[in-house]
């Protein structure tokens, strides 16, 4: 081997699962937070500073400045070592790392740290699938209750929507639960919106949950835990790829989707395209899939089609139109919109695809009409 020839451990040690690097380091206090590693900094403390992303390896610190993006580099930051120290520690120095026993046995060793990482996620993600169904069998109709009171407060008329759709549903004292710092916390108790996301095959794999209060103007209610503000609104469950299904009247052929339940069933009480069907897509990242990461830029807008369970519209869709709400980044949004209707624009050919704008003080109606035209 010369000199100037890669070190083959480097492909080794990037190809050691960050799991086991973080167990072998000692860092103690992760909790596995969707696609992520979570909790204290290794160097600097905290509760849930940390994080490293299992998919990318990307790691770090809010507060102090460990930050990379592969196993080398963290071995690196956390033990203070040069490159090649670093390499030493994760795969033994040159010399060992060729015993054929010792790669067969760390090969083995990462292996069953991957399997343990991927039943964890596997047990949780059927556990959030079995709240979610109980959830949605405790809650009773909308019809009459705070949910009609709490859509009045947000422009939402009860005339013009002659009834709460069927996938819209009201639970009176729902617990607020959700994961903070890697532990499951309860931050309030009242009533509560409850809709079913469904599947493409429609079946009910997770809950959206708005809790009310009608005393705020906004009609959502004010939720903090140790001082820190928390959304009005979650999700249990697995929402991948789902739909709240608000409105699907037979032989419909056009699709809108807007992000927020109260968007979506603005544009359907404006019945802007008669006829249409009206579902929530429930947030941009699942109205728009994976998107291709491109050198030199932020948002793509390309789809990364090898996400399998993205959102594509049913078979039945002939032309798919995405409400952009105005109220976040609008670089990032049309990005992500435009991302998912590419997607759609792929899987099905022939489909024609739009992007409306529900911009401030413009009626969504009328944006709709223009984008028709
Ligand atoms: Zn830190």
């Amino acid at each position: 081997m010369t000199f100037r020839e890669p070190d083959p451990r480097i492909n080794e040690a990037k190809a050691l699962p960050i799991s086991d690097v973080v167990d072998r380091l000692g860092i103690a206090g992760l909790k596995r937070m969707g696609g992520e590693l979570v909790g204290p900094c290794p160097l600097c403390g905290g509760r849930d500073r940390f994080a490293i992303n299992l998919r990318s390896n990307v790691f770090l610190c809010r507060r102090c400045d460990i930050r990379g993006g592969d196993q080398i580099a963290l071995v690196r930051q956390i033990l203070n070592l040069s490159f090649l120290e670093a390499l030493d520690w994760l795969c033994g120095e040159r010399a060992a790392a060729v015993d054929p026993k010792e790669i067969a046995r760390r090969r083995a060793r990462a292996e069953a740290s991957r399997r343990r990482q991927e039943e964890y996620a596997a047990r949780a993600q059927a556990q959030a699938r079995r709240d979610a169904q109980r959830i949605w069998k405790q809650s009773r109709p909308a019809t009459g209750t705070q949910v009609a009171e709490y859509l009045e407060r947000r422009g939402i008329t009860m005339r013009a929507l002659p009834s709460i759709p069927r996938s819209i549903r009201y639970l009176p004292e729902h617990p607020y639960v959700r994961r903070e710092g890697g532990e499951l916390i309860s931050a309030h108790c009242g009533p509560a919106m409850i809709a079913v996301i469904q599947d493409p095959e429609g079946r009910g794999t997770a809950v959206h949950q708005t809790w009310i209060d009608l005393k705020n103007e906004t009609g959502k209610a004010a939720i903090t835990w140790q001082g820190k503000k928390l959304p009005a609104k979650l999700v249990r469950g697995s929402k991948k790829g789902g739909a709240i299904r608000l409105h699907s009247p037979a032989g419909a052929d056009t699709l809108v989707v807007g992000e927020g339940i109260e968007t979506t069933l603005s544009a359907l009480v404006a019945q802007p395209v008669p006829g249409a069907a009206y579902w929530c897509g429930v947030d941009l990242g699942n109205m728009a899939g994976r998107m291709q990461r491109v050198a030199g830029k932020r948002y793509s807008g390309l789809p990364d089609m090898s996400d399998d369970r993205a959102f594509t519209p049913p078979p039945w869709v002939r032309r798919l139109i995405f409400i952009m709400d105005g109220d976040s980044d609008p670089a990032m949004t049309r990005a992500k919109l435009e991302c998912g209707l590419r997607r759609a624009m792929a899987v099905r050919p022939g489909l024609v695809a739009q992007l409306v704008e529900a911009g401030r003080g413009v009626d969504l109606n009328d944006v709709l009409r223009r984008g028709a035209a």
